[in-house]
C-alpha cells in the first residue's frame, strides 16, 4: 500500500505546532515558520522496483522518482508526466543528462549536467519548479470567480550568478508568477548578466542594485519579512533550499548509474563526486542512495571555501577556518540564502561554490541525528526520537547564529564519514586540472574542457582513484555544473597558452551575439530603501496586470 508523502521541518519539537506538510505547502512556502527546512517524513525504498527503470528515457524515469514524493490525490499521474516533460524537453541534449566516458583504464565518467537552457545545472531544478509553480497557482485560480481577485505568486531573489539566471527561464512567461532578480551592478560576469536581462516576458524583472551581493540578499530578507510586502504579495522563493529543487535532483543519480548499468551488465556501487556549496546536489545524491540506489561512496568536492571539508574532519562545523584564515576576503557572500558573515566567503575561480555555510546540510544533519537517536534510545516511541531530533538542529543552529559553529556527537560524525568523503581543492589545482585535462594528461579524452566548477571535481575524483582504498573496479562518477563557456575568465586563464587553443571553439551558438541583444533592466538607485523596492515591484506586477488584460 502507498503511504502517504507529507514533509516536517528539520526543527520541529514543539507539539503544538503543526508537524506535517504537503507537497504543495512545502514548494510554495519554500523555508518553515520555524527556520528550519523541509523534508520527507519516509524516504521511499525502491529496491524492488529500480531496475525495471533501467530503459526509460530521462522524463520518464524522472517522472518515476519525483512520483514517489508527491500523492496522486496532489497531483495526478497524467498532471505529474506533463509537468515533468515539459521540464526536461528544454534540454538540448537527447539524453538531457548524458554520462561521458573520461577515462577507462581509470573508470572515470562525467556526468554532463549544462544541457538545459542556461548552461548550468540548475536548470534541472529550476526548469521543474517554474512549472510547479505554475501549476499549483492556474489550479488555485480554476476555482475562483471572475470578481475575485487571482493568486499570483511573487518571487523574489539575489543573484550573484548562476541561480538568476536559472530561475528566469525556469520561470518566463509563467501564468499569475512574477519574477523579480536582484544582482550586484557591474558584478556578475558578462555572459550571466547578459543571460539574465536579455530575457524580455513581461513577468520577469531584473533589478540591477548599486552595491554588492550583500545588499541584494538584504532586501530580499527585508522583502520577506516586511508585512506589507507580504499583505499585498503572496512571495515565494526559489533558492536551492526549496524540496522541489532536492527532489529534481534525485532524478539524474538514477539515470547516470543507469547508463553504466547498460555498459556493464556487472556493474559494482558506484562513486559520485560533486562539486559542491550550498549541499543541494550532492543532498539528492545522498536520498538517490537512501531509496536503495547502488552507490558506494558521496564525494563532496569544494574549493577553498570548506566548511564541510573541515566538518568531516573534526565534527565541528564552524563558519571559521582555525588554521588557514581566509585571505583576501570579500562580502560577495553565498545566494542561495547562508548567513552573511563580516569575515566573508573567499572568492574563487568556481564563484558558484564561494559559501560560508552550506544551506542544505542542515537536511542531512536531520537525518543523521534521528538515526542516531533511533540507536542510542532505540526503547522511546518514534515521535519521541523526532522531537529529540528537531530539538538537538534547532539548538545546534542557534549555536552556529551566536557562536559560529557546533560540534555533533562523535557517532553522527562517524556516519557521516562512512557514506561521504570530501577534498577540498585549490584555485591552483583547478587551473591545473582544467589545462591537464585539455591537454589529455589527466583524462584519456583529448581537447575536453572543463569548467572550473567541474574541474574542481575532477581533482577530487582524481584524488580519490589515486587513494590507496580505492578499487579500480568501481566506477567513478564525477558531476559537471556549468558549460566552460559560461566561465570564461577560468577557462582563459587556464588555457590561453596552449597551442590552438581558442575560446570561440568552445561558445555555443546561443551565446554569439548574446552581448548585442535588446535588454531589459531596472537600475535600483543607490539611496533606495525597502519601501522604494516594495512600490517597484508592486507597480511592475500591476503594469503586468495591464499587459495581461489588454493583450
Ligand atoms: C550552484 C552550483 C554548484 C553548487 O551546487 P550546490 O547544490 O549549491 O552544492 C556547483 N557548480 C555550479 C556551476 C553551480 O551553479
Amino acid at each position: 500500500m502507498a503511504s502517504k508523502s507529507r514533509y516536517s521541518s528539520t526543527r520541529f519539537h514543539d507539539s503544538s505546532l503543526q508537524e506535517f506538510f504537503s507537497f504543495e505547502e512545502v514548494v510554495l512556502k519554500g523555508l518553515a515558520s520555524d527556520g528550519g527546512l523541509f523534508h520527507p517524513d519516509l524516504i521511499p525504498n525502491v529496491r524492488q522496483d529500480y531496475l525495471d527503470w533501467k530503459d526509460l528515457s530521462f522524463s520518464d524515469l524522472a517522472y518515476e522518482v519525483i512520483r514517489r514524493y508527491v500523492d496522486e490525490d496532489e497531483i495526478s499521474d497524467s498532471e505529474l508526466r506533463d509537468i515533468v516533460h515539459r521540464s526536461y524537453s528544454t534540454f538540448r541534449h537527447e539524453d538531457v543528462v548524458p554520462t561521458i566516458e573520461l577515462n577507462k583504464s581509470k573508470n572515470l565518467h562525467l556526468l554532463e549536467l549544462f544541457h538545459g537552457p542556461t548552461f548550468a545545472f540548475k536548470d534541472v531544478a529550476l526548469q521543474f519548479l517554474g512549472n510547479l509553480f505554475e501549476f499549483f497557482l492556474v489550479r488555485k485560480n480554476k476555482s475562483i470567480s471572475p470578481s475575485e481577485i487571482r493568486h499570483h505568486l511573487t518571487v523574489i531573489g539575489a543573484t550573484s550568478g548562476d541561480t538568476g539566471s536559472a530561475a528566469i527561464y525556469g520561470l518566463r512567461g509563467k501564468k499569475d508568477v512574477s519574477v523579480f532578480i536582484m544582482f550586484p551592478d557591474g558584478k556578475v560576469s558578462p555572459v550571466q548578466e547578459a543571460q539574465m536581462t536579455t530575457v524580455l516576458d513581461p513577468n520577469v524583472h531584473c533589478l540591477s542594485v548599486q552595491g554588492t551581493f550583500d545588499d541584494c540578499q538584504d532586501f530580499v530578507k527585508a522583502a520577506f519579512g516586511d508585512a506589507e510586502m507580504n499583505r499585498t504579495h503572496h512571495l515565494a522563493a526559489v533558492n536551492s533550499i526549496n524540496w522541489a529543487r532536492i527532489l529534481a535532483q534525485i532524478t539524474y543519480y538514477f539515470y547516470s548509474y543507469f547508463t553504466l548499468l547498460k555498459a556493464n551488465p556487472d556493474l559494482k556501487p558506484v562513486k559520485f563526486v560533486v562539486p559542491t556549496g550550498n549541499f543541494g546536489d550532492i543532498l539528492a545524491g545522498y536520498y538517490a542512495s537512501r531509496m536503495g540506489l547502488p552507490v558506494k561512496k558521496l564525494i563532496i568536492a569544494t574549493n577553498e571555501n570548506d566548511i564541510l571539508h573541515r566538518f568531516w574532519q573534526t565534527g565541528t562545523y564552524s563558519k571559521k577556518p582555525t588554521h588557514h584564515p581566509t585571505e583576501n576576503p570579500h562580502n560577495g557572500i553565498p545566494e542561495d540564502g547562508s548567513q552573511a558573515h563580516p569575515d566573508g566567503a573567499k572568492e574563487t575561480l568556481s564563484p558558484a561554490m564561494d559559501i560560508l555555510v552550506s544551506s542544505n546540510f542542515e537536511r542531512l544533519l536531520w537525518h543523521l541525528s534521528l538515526e542516531h537517536e533511533f540507536m542510542v534510545n532505540s526503547h522511546v516511541k518514534k515521535e519521541t526520537s523526532i522531537r529529540t531530533a528537531g530539538s538537538k538542529i534547532a539548538g545546534w543552529f542557534q549555536d552556529l547564529k551566536t557562536t559560529g559553529k557546533f560540534t555533533v556527537d562523535p557517532e553522527i560524525l562517524q556516519n557521516a564519514q562512512e557514506t561521504f568523503g570530501t577534498y577540498r581543492v585549490s584555485d591552483k589545482e583547478t587551473t591545473e586540472m582544467i589545462r591537464a585535462c585539455y591537454r589529455g594528461e589527466a583524462i584519456a579524452k583529448k581537447e575536453y574542457v572543463l569548467d572550473p566548477h567541474s574541474a574542481v571535481g575532477v581533482a577530487a575524483s582524481l584524488r580519490e582513484i589515486d587513494s590507496s582504498e580505492h578499487d579500480k573496479n568501481i566506477a567513478v562518477v564525477s558531476l559537471a555544473t556549468a558549460h566552460p563557456a559560461k566561465f570564461a575568465n577560468a577557462v582563459d586563464l587556464a588555457l590561453k597558452d596552449e597551442a590552438g587553443f581558442d575560446f570561440d571553439s568552445v561558445l555555443p551558438e546561443q551565446f554569439i551575439g548574446l552581448d548585442k541583444k535588446e535588454r531589459k533592466v531596472i537600475k535600483v538607485p543607490a539611496n533606495t530603501d525597502l519601501a522604494g523596492i516594495r512600490d517597484l515591484v508592486t507597480k511592475e506586477v500591476e503594469k503586468e496586470k495591464e499587459i495581461r488584460n489588454g493583450a
